[in-house]
């Protein structure tokens, strides 16, 4: 037995686990569980992973074991936190304890050297965000001091034997935990451009609204599938092109940002505000029936124009059109983007800064028109979107929050 290159070998071989275990890192931190949940998993995995490097390992003497578990469990600590620490190194003890044999005491002791130094590196690299390739080399140099231990075994070599099987074990225990390490470093990296990368796709950048690439998947999650209830008002703000052509464009970004904090402000935690394109924005209110968004939507029409916009001062006046859907008024999910459109048309139409109500489809009209109680909030509302609307502005009583 050539004891340095069989531990060097025997731990290259462990190299394409190692591997594994950084992809499935990976892909568990992709798959966004709840906090605990992953990092439980992570540890059963990791634990997995213990297990598969102590069925490889070099075994000296009976019941003495060298392998690379110190390197599993270490990182598991410092890439996973306290929990996924505990149970890598649960899974790993019952294993060792379960194999038995004379090295059961210091493998038990080594497992948890490994353990508490991730945790270490955990607390004071990660967990401040500061992870770098030294300071991996550093907690590789930190649990390869488990070599250490070797020449205190009675293994029938000469001492220089056992000097260079301590320094190929050092080396490699540090350069496969550097590697390791930087592999799930990668994927974290890689997860976290993702992430940005993805929050750059769906927002705008000028008001930090949803952009309309999100608008659009949001409207699609929630016209598909079972019928649901909810509203959306389309906004467009009046006379916008004015406003560009007397204060400047940049003026005009400013006071398009100004408005889209008067939306964000107003928003529900449950709301979906984004801004369409352009002048344009849309809401959807989830779960709200035709009353209610008429009179938010009357409420954010009023807001924006008692706003003062330091921008353009009092000379012109910044206001919208509201042009408001509800998937139960309208001909459905499908067409409520439609339907809000053409009620904000007709907002425009018919003087600007007020909000209009989507129509009912012309069969629903009818049956409506036939039980119209004027009590009834939704049959006073399908009168108001009749009215001219002016009308609709002069009623703050009915209007009103
Ligand atoms: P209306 O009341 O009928 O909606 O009139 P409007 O002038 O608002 O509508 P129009 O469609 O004629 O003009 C919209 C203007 O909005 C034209 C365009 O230059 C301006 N606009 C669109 N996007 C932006 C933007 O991101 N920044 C600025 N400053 N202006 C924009
Ligand atoms: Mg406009
Ligand atoms: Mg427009």
């Amino acid at each position: 037995m050539n004891l340095p290159a069989d531990l060097i070998l025997d731990l290259a071989n462990d190299v394409g686990l190692l591997a594994l275990v950084a992809m499935s890192y990976g892909a568990l931190r992709r798959a966004r569980l709840p906090g605990g949940a992953q990092a439980a998993i992570l540890g059963l995995v990791f634990g997995a992973a213990t297990i598969a490097t102590m069925l490889r390992a070099s075994d000296p003497l009976p019941g003495i074991m060298i392998d690379a578990r110190i390197i599993v469990v270490a990182l598991a600590g410092a890439f996973g936190g306290p929990l996924t620490a505990a149970i890598t190194s649960a899974v790993a003890g019952l294993y060792r304890v379960a194999l038995g044999g004379a090295g059961t005491g210091i493998g038990l002791a080594i497992l948890g050297f490994g353990a508490a130094a991730g945790l270490l590196w955990w607390a004071y690299w990660r967990r401040r965000g500061h992870v770098s390739l030294p300071s991996l080399f550093l907690l590789g140099l930190t649990i390869s001091c488990q070599a250490l231990l070797l020449p205190l075994l009675p293994i029938q070599a000469s001492a220089t034997t056992i000097g260079l099987a301590v320094v190929a074990l050092m080396v490699s225990c540090a350069l496969a935990t550097l590697l390791l390490g930087a592999l799930m470093q990668r994927e974290d990296s890689l997860i976290t451009r993702e992430r940005t990368l993805l929050i750059d796709a769906y927002t705008d950048p000028l008001t930090g609204l949803a952009n309309r690439r999100a608008f659009d998947r949001r409207l699609e999650e929630w016209t598909t599938g079972p019928p649901r209830s909810f509203a959306l008002m389309m906004i467009d703000v009046d006379h916008f092109k004015t406003i560009n052509d007397r204060f400047g464009h940049d003026s005009g970004d400013r006071a398009l940002a100004a408005v889209a904090d008067v939306l964000k402000r107003l928003g529900n935690e449950t709301d979906m505000v984004a801004r369409y394109g352009g002048e344009e924005f849309a809401v959807l209110l989830w779960n709200c029936d035709l009353p209610t968004a008429m009179r938010r939507a009357e409420h954010l029409r009023r807001r924006v124009a008692a706003k003062r916009f330091a921008e353009i001062g009092d000379a012109a006046p910044l206001t919208v059109s509201i042009g408001v859907g509800q998937t139960e008024r309208c001909g459905g999910p499908g067409s409520i983007r439609r339907d809000a459109d053409a009620a904000l048309y007709r907002a425009k139409a018919a003087g600007r800064n007020c909000v209009v109500a989507a129509r009912k489809p012309r069969a629903a009209r009818s049956s409506s028109q036939a039980v119209t109680r004027p009590s009834e909030p939704v049959a006073a509302w399908a009168g108001m979107s009749r009215l001219p609307p002016g009308e609709l502005r002069r009623d703050p009583g009915q209007l009103a929050l």
